[in-house]
């Protein structure tokens, strides 16, 4: 809807959605500034920060002030937690001296640090939560099914949706690994949902399981009308492709990090808005640690907005993302984002940093028929400046494909290629298309 020239969201979810950009800039110069405040007062992790950048929360006037803040990482956590020997770093908000909950974040790679939920934060994260699913299109009384792990943060807010949508929810928790794709189909099956909420990574494993049962894979889906996913961030063609599969009219895509960031494609498909009470989030070179220009690409980082639990407070997730603060035609006021990997997976091709996304993104656009079909990037071949892919063998005309998909990768990155086909690829699969050494894959 157009009014004084600004497109309003149709269905808003409450009055924060129909602020102007410049409205929710000031609404969150005003909370960041709450927050900051709780921060110093309670929290002697950023009491010892602040102090230390000469920081005072209540000379907080604009967002640009945030930059006189020192940003943190996965590894400072780390280290601080070795030093203090506790999963507890002085981040944490309880509720009212009780403890609260701990929740594990991740393991990755690099070791694992804790999340500290409280009953305020799962009330207010929850609430937030809603919005979310609100924006992708859920509304009350029809029933979902969601699949996510039982660890995940996300678990803890569950009832919450449960109760704020009052609908039949079917949580399979657990089982979001490929393995157990059969659950998912029975809880398809026996509660026939309006709403599915799904690792991407498990669409297809799902399908498959369908199909073994002899079951036709949209008939899973017969009546979903939106499809929820996350875990790996979607390109135009896989939506295209998800829609051709399961026949649901609304893919939509959740992003974000367990540390507090949660954003939402909306029906324009092109970003993903931040969800304004979560999280503020800038993207940030990750050289000078300047905010890079719109469309292009800089680190992920992010202030907590709900001050319960575990606070993050400029923190970088170093994911690899772009933000883009156009106004949108769905008139949501919130800036977009798009996460489209990790630094840490992303490798050097043809002079450029490059992310699995990226290769993806050039395949369906050059070769449409490899949408949806998996692939790994092999280490071996970056490690010869060479764009190797292994992918599963199609039943026909593989050396053809090939050649095109070699083709298209040397148009694109200007490197080598070339594509080994496989018998089939391990299902550990988290994501998009990882890179790994060809003795995981073998
Ligand atoms: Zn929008």
């Amino acid at each position: 809807m157009e009014l004084n020239g600004r497109a309003r969201p149709a269905e808003p979810f409450d009055r924060l959605d129909t602020l102007t950009p410049a409205a929710l800039r000031r609404w969150w110069t005003k909370r960041l500034r709450g927050v900051l405040e709780t921060a110093m007062s309670e929290l002697p992790f950023y009491r010892s920060r602040f102090g230390a950048a000469g920081f005072d929360a209540k000379e907080f006037r604009s967002l640009d002030d945030l930059r006189r803040l020192p940003t943190f990482r996965k590894r400072d956590m780390l280290g601080r937690q070795a030093e203090l020997q506790s999963h507890a770093l002085g981040i944490e908000r309880r509720a009212d001296g009780r403890v609260g909950d701990t929740l594990t974040v991740s393991s990755g790679t690099s070791g694992t640090t804790f999340l500290t939920v409280n009953p305020r934060w799962r009330r207010r994260q929850g609430r937030s939560s809603a919005r979310a699913h609100w924006w992708a299109g859920f509304r009350p009384g029809s029933p979902f099914v969601i699949s996510a792990p039982a660890w995940h943060a996300y678990a803890a807010i569950q009832p919450y949706l449960a109760e704020f949508f009052d609908a039949p929810c079917v949580v399979v928790s657990g089982t979001y690994l490929p393995r157990y794709a059969d659950r998912i189909v029975d809880a398809l099956r026996r509660f026939r949902p309006r709403y599915v909420t799904m690792f991407l990574p498990m669409v297809f494993p799902i399908l498959a399981a369908a199909r073994r049962m002899g079951l036709e894979p949209r008939a899973l889906f017969d009546r979903a009308e939106v499809l929820l996913v996350t875990g790996a961030p979607i390109t135009a063609g896989m939506e295209r492709h998800l829609k051709e599969m399961t026949g649901v009219g609304r893919i939509a895509e959740v992003a974000g990090a367990t540390e507090g960031v949660l954003a939402v494609s909306c029906t324009e498909r092109s970003g993903l808005h931040v969800v304004p009470d979560t999280c503020y989030v800038e993207a940030l070179d990750p050289q000078t640690r300047e905010p890079v220009p719109a469309g292009r690409r800089g680190s992920m980082v992010h202030c907590f907005l709900i001050p319960e639990g575990s606070v993050y407070l400029r923190y970088d997730t170093e994911d690899v993302i772009t933000r883009d603060d156009s106004p949108c035609a769905c008139g949501l006021p919130s800036p977009r984002i798009k996460i489209v990997g990790r630094w840490e997976a992303s490798f050097r091709l043809g002079g450029e940093t490059v992310v699995a996304y990226d290769v993806q993104l050039a395949l369906e656009e050059a070769v449409p028929e490899t949408v949806g079909m998996p692939f790994v990037i092999s280490r071996e071949g970056l490690n010869c400046g060479k764009l190797r892919l292994l992918m599963p063998e199609p039943e026909a005309r593989a050396a053809a494909l090939a050649e095109r998909i070699v083709a298209a990768l040397a148009e694109r990155f200007g490197a080598g290629g070339e594509v080994a086909w496989v018998r089939e690829l391990p299902l550990q699969f988290k994501g998009v298309a990882p890179v790994l050494s060809e003795t995981q894959v073998g």
